[in-house]
Formats: structure tokens, sequence, C-alpha cells
């Protein structure tokens, strides 16, 4: 009698607890995965992650294929799904990874009841995070809400060692009339027309064994440098990790392991290393405030009165600020499906003190347009830059987008790669072209109003407004 191995954002063979528990019971195996759009959904997934779900689910199946499996993906109410399945294959047990969300672990109850009166065994494990989130306590019995005294705390508990690929697993056929209405129209996943992935297809290749090449590119070539270089846009200072962390074609553990194996203590890993703790405090503020995603999570920002003006809103998505330095990282963003971290730093002040904007819109734009949208890092970051979270950035903190770009993009190659109709200004001008002389802007080919907008904000006007409507709080 078959097992299911239920896949969710665990997309890998390697370091799958859940995998690996199913493949030791050896019962022929149903590995599968669920699109559900249906349940009223906490996080729908957006069209860019859509894009790399498709690459990823087609990276597990070859995967699965080569030990003579397959992976069977259905889209529709994983509630009604599971139950179903079971029934109709006979399985007598499921596997899958905790979910974070008190909602999500709540819908994971209901169907394990479920599974459980149809004499189903469910075996939940933790595959998504270095430690259980229930593990990391104050003195107190309380929960941390300050990054670093949790990854302290989180520091003294064991990280389990990561598990290696399960070799000769056993399969059971699943008949392709199984549930044939519920099949997943991979390729939906997909845009068509018209086609807008083509800058993703050239920076992406989702997949396993990619993401470990990334892993130890980086190690080899960037990790050393990371403390300078991860701020400097124009580089490739960073390990570019995020997408496969959020689809979980690598786990955080094997991301901590390769770094231990490195040398955990010289300062490139270490502050590497405690950017992974960010995303595990992500995931524990998650877990624990529930409202993260949804509302401040420090109340006194409730009374905020946002501005709301559509035109603003989409001048910023389609990088048409007449700011460069937040333009070419919106561009970077809707081309590729990243955006550097200081970058997203930079739009993220921008959006929410500048435009005075609830970084609930920027949230929403992010959640569609990155190949990383990760459920919790994104809230938790836009609360951060917002100043509106329990941990987060004071609100008197404004990014001066110039200053950010003459730091950060000293010699303004980010600027230019994507906000190529301001390649011919160089120094301040392509920084801040409304400022420029009108001889430096026509040898640059530059027609502020005509070939690149005039700024929709005066910065000093936008950071003043900014201040006031957070100091009346
Ligand atoms: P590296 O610098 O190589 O870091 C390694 C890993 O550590 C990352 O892959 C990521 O998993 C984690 N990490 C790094 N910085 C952070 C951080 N500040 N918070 C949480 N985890 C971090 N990250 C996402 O994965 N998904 C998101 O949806 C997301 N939205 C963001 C929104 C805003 C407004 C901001 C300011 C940041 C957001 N981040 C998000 C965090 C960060 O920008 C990205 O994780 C990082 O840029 C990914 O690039 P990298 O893998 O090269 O990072």
């Amino acid at each position: 009698r078959p097992a299911i191995v239920w896949f969710r954002d665990d997309l890998r063979m390697a370091d799958h607890p859940a995998l690996h528990e199913a493949a030791a019971s050896d019962q022929p195996l149903i590995c599968l995965y669920i699109l559900d759009d249906i349940t009223p959904a906490l996080h729908p997934l957006g069209a860019a992650a859509r894009w790399w779900l498709h690459g990823a689910l087609a990276d597990l199946r070859r995967n699965l294929k080569k030990q003579g499996g397959t992976l069977l993906t259905l889209s529709g109410s994983a509630e009604k799904l599971l139950p179903q399945l079971t029934t109709l294959t006979g399985a007598t047990s499921v596997y899958w990874h905790h979910r974070l969300h008190e909602k999500e672990r709540a819908q994971d109850e209901r169907i394990r009841k479920t599974l459980e009166q149809q004499g189903c065994e469910v075996g939940p494990h933790w595959g998504t995070v270095l430690v259980d989130p229930e593990a990391v306590r104050t003195k107190q019995d309380g929960f941390y809400r300050i990054c670093g005294s949790f990854w302290k705390a989180l520091q003294t508990h064991i990280v389990p060692e990561p598990l290696e690929a399960p070799v000769r697993l056993s399969f059971h056929a699943v008949p392709s009339s199984t549930l044939p209405d519920a099949r997943l129209k991979e390729d939906d996943l997909c845009p068509h027309a018209p086609d807008w992935a083509a800058g993703f297809r050239k920076t992406w290749e989702p997949g396993e064994a990619e993401a470990q090449e990334h892993l130890e590119d980086f190690l080899r070539q960037s990790v050393s440098r990371y403390p300078g270089g991860r701020d400097q846009v124009a580089e490739e200072g960073t390990s570019r990790l995020s997408p496969y962390l959020a689809s979980g074609a690598v786990s955080p553990r094997q991301v901590w392991a390769a770094l231990q194996k490195h040398g955990a203590h010289a300062e490139g890993p270490r502050i590497f290393l405690s950017e992974l703790g960010w995303r595990e405090f992500a995931r524990y503020t998650l877990y624990h405030f529930s409202k993260l995603p949804f509302e401040n999570l420090n109340p006194k920002f409730s009374g905020l009165k946002w501005r709301s003006s559509a035109a603003d809103l989409k001048a910023w998505q389609q990088g048409r600020t007449g700011v460069p330095i937040v333009d070419a990282a919106m561009r970077q963003l809707w081309q590729t499906g990243w955006m550097h971290n200081r970058a997203r730093m930079i739009v993220g002040s921008f959006l929410t003190k500048h435009l005075l904007m609830d970084w609930k819109k920027g949230d929403a734009w992010f959640r569609d347009t990155l190949v990383d949208a990760d459920f919790a890092n994104n809230a938790m970051n836009w609360q951060w830059v917002a100043g509106t979270g329990i941990e987060a950035t004071p609100f008197f903190r404004i990014f001066n987008p110039t200053r950010q770009a003459e730091k950060f993009d000293p010699d303004g190659d980010y600027i230019r790669q994507w906000v190529p109709e301001l390649r011919g200004l160089s120094g301040r001008a392509l920084f801040e072209p409304w400022a420029a002389n009108e001889e430096d802007l026509r040898k640059g080919h530059v027609r502020l109003g005509k070939t690149y907008p005039y700024p929709i904000i005066d910065l000093k006007e936008g950071r003043d407004r900014a201040l006031q409507a957070f100091r009346r709080l």
C-alpha cells in the first residue's frame, strides 16, 4: 500500500525529511504537488513565482524520474484532493513539512484529522526552517521580538545535519484516469501572450542542482567579499539563492551546513549566516504573530493616514518616477524577477516615506513580481522598511535616494544598465538629472519630461510630509 509525499515549498530531493521518512517506510511512493488556488488563499502565488514553480516542478519530476518515479501535479482544494487521492490509491500514510501561518497550520490540522479518520497515518516534519519555531524561547518562556537576540538564542540549538537524497526509491504508479479533472495544466503557469518572461529565462534556471551551483560559486568567489560587496547594487556580491530557498530547491540547513564546513567564524560567512538568520526570524515572526502580512505589528502606526494615488503607484511599479536609482531597481525587478536587497530598501523607503503609500501596496507588487516572493520575508521586510514592524527601522530614517545611489552605485553602472535613456549622463547628473544643467543634459541626450520623466515628488517635500505624518502619531 502506497505512501504519499506531499511536496509544497520544499521542491527538492536532498534534505527532505518527509521524503526521507516515507522512503524509510519501504512503501511505494506517490509524490504529489497541489496548486491550491481555491482555498481562500492566504498568499496566492504571484505571476513570477508561478513562472519559477513551472521550472521547479519540471526539475523535481526529472530527479524523481532518474529513480523510476514521477510527480503527480494537481490543481484544486488540497483539503478535498488529498482525502480523495488516498481513497483512490489506498495510501496508508501521508508525509509533509509543517507550514507556518496559523491559518495554514489550521488547514493542515483539518486535513490530518480527515486522513486519520480514513485510517491514514500522517507524519509532518520541519523541513523549511533551521529550528522548530516553538523551540526558541526567551528566559521568561516567551518569544523573541528582536532578530539579534533571536539569532543568538537559535545558535545555542543544534541545527540538524542535512539529509542525503534517498536512493533506490520505489514508486506507486497512479493511473492517469485518477482525478482527471484536477490535473494541473503546468503550461498555464508560464506567460504566453504577452510572454514577459524572456528576461527571467536569461537570468535564472530553477532546479536543485542549480541551487547547489549557486551556493558553491558564492562560497568560492564572493563570501569573503560579502561584508562590503553585498551592498553594491551593480555587483554580484550576494548569493542570489533567494528563489531557490523560497521554492525549497535548497534547504536552510544545507546552506547552514555548507557555511559551517567553509568556516563560519570569518567575517564574510558570519555576516552571510546572519542574513539567513533574518530569513529564519521572518518565519519565526510569521509563526508567532500571524497578523504580520496583514497589519502593522506596531499598533502605534494603525492611525497613519497613507496617501492613495493610482498614478504615483503606477509610476513606481513601472520604474518611471524620475528618480534614477528607484527606476533602475523597479526595472530590474520587472525584467528579471529579482532585485538587489539594498535596492529593495531604497524603493521601499521611497514608496512608504517619500510617496507616503501603504507598505501593503509594495508588498503586493513584490509578491506578484519577485521570483523569490516569500510570504514571511516580504511582509517582515516591508514592515521593517516602513517602520511599522516589531523590529523595524525607526520611522524617521528616510533614505535619500541620491545619497544611496552615490554610495552603493558610485560609478552609476546599475542605473546605466537598467535606465538606458540616462546612459549619456555621468556624475551627479546621472543620480539627479532634475538638478543637472542644460548643457550636461543636452550632451547626454536627455530631455526631461520627454525622454525621461521629471521626478514625481520633490525629495525634500516628500521627506518633510512623511516626517510630519509619522510625528503626528
Ligand atoms: P543574500 O545576501 O545572498 O542572502 C542569503 C539569503 O539570506 C537570502 O537568499 C535570503 O533567503 C536571506 N536573506 C537575506 N537578506 C534577508 C532579509 N533582509 N530578510 C530575510 N531574509 C534575508 N527576500 C525573499 O526571499 N523574498 C521576499 O519576498 C523578499 N522581499 C523583500 C522585500 C523588501 C522590501 C526587502 C527590503 C527585502 C526583501 N527580501 C525578500 C530580503 C532580501 O532582499 C532578499 O532575500 C535578498 O535580496 C535575496 O538575494 P540573495 O539571495 O542574493 O541574498
